[in-house]
């Protein structure tokens, strides 16, 4: 690639929004024939709300509502945020010993109990049963999108907090352009896979990879890669930084943290997929002139 057309390349490409690392970031793009996208905070506005709250034990829904934000207060999360915002003005007891786990959800002790609230996998870590109502209750939640999670108070399962995210507007019209371009679109993510699917069947996705850890989204990488593929991966959070690392070019959404941004190859200032397309065209363009 001539530097020339490489600067001009970068200059389209940032009035288009879309920001280039290098000039290797330019040329991958367009050997690009599968593309990865994390769900939350990537295809959704990432911006979730709560939607549910179900008392499956003696405790009522305020109070439920109360140990669930006041545990999710110190974390980051943007579920955390739905169920924290779902509480505002209600004044939250102290959290002691708050721990925040990866891809699976927040523990503390709240008022000499101990609180748990996150996917199933932390409860069996908890050694909390789940039972058929719960899980039909849960099932029911999921099949309309909505992300559950279990609140497990003194090892016994207390209630279940439905939170829902919507689709970003742009990012129906992005899929079908992407496909257009003759990209295949998997979805990675570390929720469960009733609500993903709910999602991508919306959405037209070809392929869903669920309940997916930080660290095995990397792993996802690796396995298309030893496949033939050549991958790009798009996502917003420090949970998609590895895999953002290990794809062929990583996309990291503009609107989303800067452990993603640091970890990707390209990043799209809008936070918008329909840039790819853009970009896509500009890279055919700028290896085009160099030939
Ligand atoms: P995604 O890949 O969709 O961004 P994560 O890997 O961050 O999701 O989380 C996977 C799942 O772990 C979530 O769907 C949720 O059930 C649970 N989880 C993660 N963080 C939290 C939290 N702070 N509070 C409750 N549940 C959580
Ligand atoms: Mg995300």
């Amino acid at each position: 690639a001539t530097p020339i057309s490489i600067m001009v390349a970068s200059g389209r490409g940032a009035q288009n929004g879309v920001l280039f690392k290098d000039a290797a970031a330019i040329e991958a793009l367009r050997e690009v024939d599968t593309l990865v996208v994390d769900k939350t905070g990537t295809l959704t506005e990432g911006k979730p709300s709560l939607k549910e709250l179900v008392s499956l034990g003696t405790l009522s829904r305020e109070r439920l509502l109360v140990l669930a934000a006041a545990l999710e207060r110190p974390s980051e999360h943007p579920l955390a945020k739905a169920i924290v915002a779902a509480a505002a003005g209600t004044t939250l007891p102290h959290v002691e010993n708050f721990r925040a786990l990866t891809g699976r959800g927040v523990r503390g002790r709240i008022e000499g109990s101990e609180v748990a609230l996150g996917n199933a996998r932390l409860l069996q870590e908890s050694a909390v049963t789940l039972g058929a109502e719960a899980d039909a209750t849960a099932e029911r939640l999921r099949g309309d999108g909505a992300t559950v999670m279990f609140l497990a108070v003194d090892g016994a399962l207390a209630g279940l907090v439905a939170v829902a995210d919507r689709i970003k507007p742009s990012t129906q019209e992005a899929i079908v352009a992407l496909h257009r371009d003759g990209l295949r679109i998997v979805m990675l993510t570390g929720d469960n896979a009733t609500t993903a699917q709910a999602a991508a069947r919306e959405l037209g996705i070809d392929e869903v990879r669920a309940d997916v850890s930080p660290t095995d989204k990397a792993d996802v990488m690796n396995a298309l890669r030893a496949a033939g593929h050549r991958v790009a991966m798009a996502g917003d959070g420090i949970n998609d930084a590895p895999a953002l690392a290990a794809a062929d070019v990583g996309i990291a959404m503009g609107s989303g943290t800067d452990v993603a941004m640091e970890s990707a190859q390209i990043t799209l200032v809008k936070g918008e997929l329909t840039a790819i397309v853009r970009a896509r065209a500009l890279s055919r363009a700028t290896v085009a002139n160099i030939r």
